[in-house]
């Protein structure tokens, strides 16, 4: 068949940065090994891109949330090396777990005795040391289902290691107290901001996500960790407006002289949600584009007053400097990569 053109949008993934991020927090992991969370696509940026580059810069630990997020992984590393956080929550997720090898985070003593009755083999174990989001808790260490179980990977998870808040050291002696009473091959607490906590959260294993796809979300980690996706888009058509003439649903924009505008191929569709529309703007070559009126689906319209000579066709730099405060007032790091749409990333 003939392959479709490509969109005039484009998300640019750097794999020498995220590569350079996952080798730097590796190494800021002292003796323990840096895994990766690959959960969410590649936290919006794309698995077909992310898992080789950070397979070849030496990842060995891949965590996704779901089994289906299994395969897209497992096409470029093995299934033994994939561990689905989400953990077997019934009996078909079991035989799947055992069809591919993907490796269960058991999170409960239901999980654990599920998991043992379809024939055990090796897990993870989650503790719950404060988050109280999944795992088992510390009392439940001695439970006979716990015990029947043949654990890699132990673990905990962090809820506020991007703060300098009383509990990251609360948890990490509950965790290290858990650890000497549950048997296991190794031991994992920390997630990017954990990993500037220093040595002592590191232990074996540690889990970045964010960090390894450009975000800072400690200080610490300012000077290392480099940016990874941007995004640019194409102007689909331009137009001179009159003045009293508005621009998009609602009519929200309305023009007091005559002033050339852009309409834009990205939308809230792609990730550009609505609460990033006025007051923001695109870029090109340093001219800052003021964004007009809604975000729509699809498009988004721009005043192309600064920049007279821009054409359609021509591309524009949208912000997704997911590390910039005046973004981070729409939304989260986490939110500004993980919302980037399919379309986006090309697939
Ligand atoms: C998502 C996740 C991570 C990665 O966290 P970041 O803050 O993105 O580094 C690590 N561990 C678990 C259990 C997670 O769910």
């Amino acid at each position: 068949m003939t392959e479709a053109p490509p969109p005039q949008l484009r998300l640019v993934v750097d794999t020498a940065a995220l590569a350079h991020n996952w080798r730097a927090l590796d190494a800021l992991s002292g003796t323990a090994r840096a895994g990766a969370a690959v959960k969410a696509d590649c936290y919006g940026l794309g698995v077909e891109t992310c898992v080789p580059a950070l397979r070849d810069a030496g990842c060995e630990t891949f965590f996704v949330a779901h089994w289906s997020e299994v395969a897209a992984v497992a096409r470029h590393v093995s299934p033994g090396r994939v561990a689905v956080l989400h953990g077997p929550t019934n009996d078909a997720e079991c035989a799947y777990a055992r069809a591919t090898g993907a490796v269960p985070v058991i999170n409960s003593r239901e999980q654990a005795a599920r998991w043992t009755a379809s024939g055990g083999g090796i897990c993870h174990l989650m503790v719950d040391t404060g988050i109280n989001r999944l795992g088992i808790a510390p009392e439940e260490a001695g439970a006979p289902e716990i015990a029947a179980l043949d654990i890699d990977i132990l673990m905990s998870h962090l809820a506020s290691a991007d703060d300098d808040s009383a509990m990251n050291a609360a948890q990490l002696a509950a965790f290290r107290a858990v650890a000497g009473r549950i048997a296991h091959r190794r031991a994992s607490l920390a997630n990017s901001a954990g990993i500037a906590l220093g040595a002592d959260y590191a232990f074996d294993l540690t889990r970045p996500g964010l960090a390894l796809y450009g975000g800072v979300p400690r200080g610490e980690l300012a000077a290392t960790i480099r940016p990874v996706a941007s995004v640019e888009a194409a102007i689909l058509q331009c137009r001179t407006l009159s003045a009293g003439q508005s621009v998009g649903y609602n009519a929200t924009f309305t023009a007091s002289a005559p002033m050339r505008v852009g309409t834009v191929s990205i939308g809230y569709a792609d990730g550009f949600l609505r609460q990033r529309g006025t007051g923001n703007a695109l870029h090109h070559g340093g001219r800052r584009l003021p964004i007009l009126g809604k975000v729509s689906m699809d498009m988004v319209v721009v005043d192309l007053s600064a920049a007279p000579d821009l054409l359609a066709g021509d591309w524009l730099t949208v912000p997704w400097d997911i590390n910039d405060a005046a973004q981070q007032s729409a939304l989260s790091p986490y939110e500004l990569l993980t919302v980037i749409g399919a379309r986006l990333r090309g697939c």
